[in-house]
């Protein structure tokens, strides 16, 4: 049991799907300092609290994307000076794939900004990207849209490891940031790739207008799952110019420290991943993203079409904490 106030019980590891609003809410608005405390318990009863796990995203089929993500620079409804680019070839997407090995990733995700997934020649591509990732020994996800049983099963059977789709936000405020599919085709797809006995990666975006009751929330849906997405991505949002949200609030980077806290307490096997947002945030605030919890991070110059910091800032951002790149196994 986790302690919900200021005494302390020994902590269980058993991991639980039934967390109620309520409980979520009284993790999420502990004092910093012991809501990190419970995290720092959760991360070390799972976790080498020293390793961080560096993954590339890479954007394999850029913009035009028929969505309304708020967001996103990639959707067709905005002008945000994000080209379209076709699906890339295979050769260049290896050679991405082992540049990024040689960098320190051990993950390697492809992006798509399709809507869906259609089977035909694309696709099939995407199955030989997804093959030859594999052979180099990398973890392998991919993002790209709704997925049926039988294209989960196909990228299964190909050697993917994982499949990334958000719920985003929470079902409440969903519909002021995606009118084009709804929560349930999203949870749709991840019934789809559980099924197929590929790994979850499925978290949110803070900083898109919505309240801490909305992140608690998505908190609420995410741990809800079960099992758990291994994989818990929080973003915090890139007010990408053109989009809707280009002008939103700029957020307060303690309340992202509380998202992934709290995230970290709920699930606490799974790997929280400090996704996107990072240049805005000082190496302070990245430092408490990682003592609330976070154990991996994007590395790259861009993550999909927004800038991120490179390989070798991260490396050195590394050494400073004294945090440790995953090695492949
Ligand atoms: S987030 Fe994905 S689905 Fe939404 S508009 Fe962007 S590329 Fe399309």
């Amino acid at each position: 049991m986790i302690s919900l106030g200021t005494e302390r019980a020994p902590l269980n590891t058993d991991l639980r799907h039934d967390w109620s609003r309520d409980e979520i809410r009284h993790i999420y608005w502990l004092p910093v300092p012991e809501l990190i405390f419970q995290a720092q318990l959760a991360h070390r009863a799972f976790h080498r609290p020293e390793q961080v796990q560096l993954c590339r995203l890479l954007s394999i089929k850029t913009g035009g994307c028929p969505e309304d993500c708020a967001y996103c620079s990639q959707s067709a409804h905005y002008e945000a000076g994000v080209g379209r680019e076709p699906l890339m070839n295979i050769a260049d997407v290896l050679a991405a794939a082992r540049s990024a090995k040689n960098e320190g990733a051990t993950r390697f995700c492809m992006g798509a900004a399709w809507r869906q997934v259609a089977d035909g020649n694309d696709f099939d591509r995407v199955l030989e990207m997804v093959r030859g990732v594999a052979a180099l020994h990398l973890e392998v996800c991919c993002t790209l849209g709704m997925l049926t049983a039988s294209q989960a099963q196909r990228l299964k059977e190909a050697g993917l490891t994982a499949y990334n789709h958000n719920l985003d936000t929470s079902p409440e405020f969903y519909g002021r940031i995606i009118t084009t599919r709804s929560y349930e085709d999203r949870l749709r797809t991840i019934a789809h790739v559980r099924h197929a006995g590929i790994t979850v990666c499925c978290g949110g975006i803070v900083g898109m207008g919505e309240s801490d009751e909305d992140r608690i929330g998505l908190l609420e849906q995410l741990s809800g799952l079960d099992p758990h997405p291994e994989s818990v991505p929080i973003n915090m949002l890139v007010r990408n110019e053109g989009t809707p949200l280009a002008s939103a609030e700029e957020l307060d980077p303690l309340v992202l420290v509380r998202a992934i806290a709290t995230a970290r307490i709920l699930m606490p096997a799974s790997r929280v991943r400090l996704a996107a947002g990072r240049r805005s945030l000082s190496q302070e605030a990245v430092t408490l993203c990682f003592l609330a919890g976070a154990n991996s991070i994007f590395t790259g110059q861009k993550l999909l079409t927004t800038p991120n910091p490179g390989a070798e800032e991260d490396q050195r951002m590394l050494e400073t904490l004294g945090l440790k790149a995953v090695e492949l196994a």
